[in-house]
């Protein structure tokens, strides 16, 4: 994932000249007021989402670098297909290779039945950015991604694991994406969020070849949610009225203060969607991250607390969600009712 706009200082600078909206006093630090639905009560909610979760993490960061490719990645990927197999869950693997590259990447696709035809993206990039074999040594070290992207994957699978017992109010395709990182060291766009296009690109080839076929609404992407020092970024590429729903969950489950402090333009796997017209929200911690592509992206500079505040906010957001941008969708069974799993 990359700022967009080159070195993390800029960031800083384009966060602090942000200026005034409507030359109505100082900018507020939350996304415009929207409608939002109506919220449930917080309910459901696990409190074992951030721990379960952040054993997830720790079994990744395990298998070392997963740069595509390498061991790491194979074990990570067997790692997490196993564990949604043993939820229950179909897990269909993506495998393709980039020609122009000459690299095999992996998604890995779930699909979770939430009881509506149409469907919403969650998803989370599984590969961790390659930190050897470049010119400059100074882009050579150990590198784990704990937080980016391990942390995403942990949490996609501790959500997994809830709703194969707890229906969402949504058909939800949980996305895998390889091949997120830029190949260069330095980010690159044509040669970086290579499982995201991918999806993408069959997603538009399967729509335009079946009018018939259920058609995705929303995407979510969640990407270095579990720094212990936890501060989500208002990513101006992503939807305002999503943007919108997710803070009122944080709001609905107190949690707001973790959300949307420093605005910045993000290149991630949600532009894909976007360029595809699907609304979409990264839920990203990349303004104030130290860490970020060092060797000390690591579990120390986690907590299991903030996986669980991502997670609760999602598992909130998504009936709103439903509602806001699935509302011709036919009425869905009870979707209270455990399925059984
Ligand atoms: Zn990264």
């Amino acid at each position: 994932m990359s700022a967009g706009r080159g070195p993390l200082a800029l960031v800083f600078l384009l966060t602090a000249t942000a200026g005034c909206r409507d030359g109505a006093g100082p900018r507020s630090l939350e996304p415009p007021p929207v409608e939002v639905p109506p919220l449930p009560k917080p309910q459901d909610l696990p409190p074992d989402l951030g721990t379960r979760a952040f054993a997830h993490v720790r079994a990744l960061v395990g298998f070392g670098a997963r740069n595509p490719g390498s061991p790491g990645w194979r074990r990570g990927l067997d790692y997490v297909a196993g564990q949604f197999e043993a939820l229950g869950l179909p897990v269909r693997r993506d495998r393709f290779t980039d020609a122009k590259e000459g690299q095999t990447f992996e998604n890995l696709v779930v699909r979770i039945p939430g009881g509506t035809r149409d469907f919403v993206v969650l998803g989370a990039h599984h590969d961790t950015k390659v930190t050897e074999g470049h010119e400059d040594p100074d882009h050579n070290f150990p590198f784990v991604g704990a937080n980016d992207s391990a942390s995403g994957v942990g949490l996609l699978l501790a959500l997994a694991a809830h709703w194969a017992s707890h229906a969402p109010p949504v058909t939800l395709e949980l996305v895998l994406f390889d091949g997120e990182e830029s190949i260069p060291f330095k980010w690159k766009l044509d040669r970086a969020l290579f499982g995201s296009r991918r999806w993408v690109a069959e997603y538009r080839r399967l729509i335009q070849k079946d009018d018939a076929a259920p058609r995705l609404r929303a995407m979510i992407l969640l990407d270095m949610v579990a720094a212990a020092d936890l501060q989500l970024d208002d990513d101006s590429n992503s939807d305002r009225d999503l943007k919108s729903i997710v803070l009122a969950a944080a709001k609905a489950c107190g949690h707001e203060r973790y959300f949307f402090r420093r605005t910045l333009a993000v290149t991630d796997d949600h532009l894909p969607f976007r360029e595809a017209g699907i609304p979409v929200v990264d839920l990203i911690d990349l303004a104030d991250n130290p860490q970020w592509h060092t060797r000390d992206d690591t579990l120390e500079h986690l907590a299991p607390s903030s996986l669980q505040v991502v997670g609760e906010v999602v598992l909130t957001a998504l009936p709103a969600v439903a509602r806001r941008y699935l509302e011709a969708e036919p009425a869905a069974p009870d979707r209270t009712e455990p399925r059984g799993r």
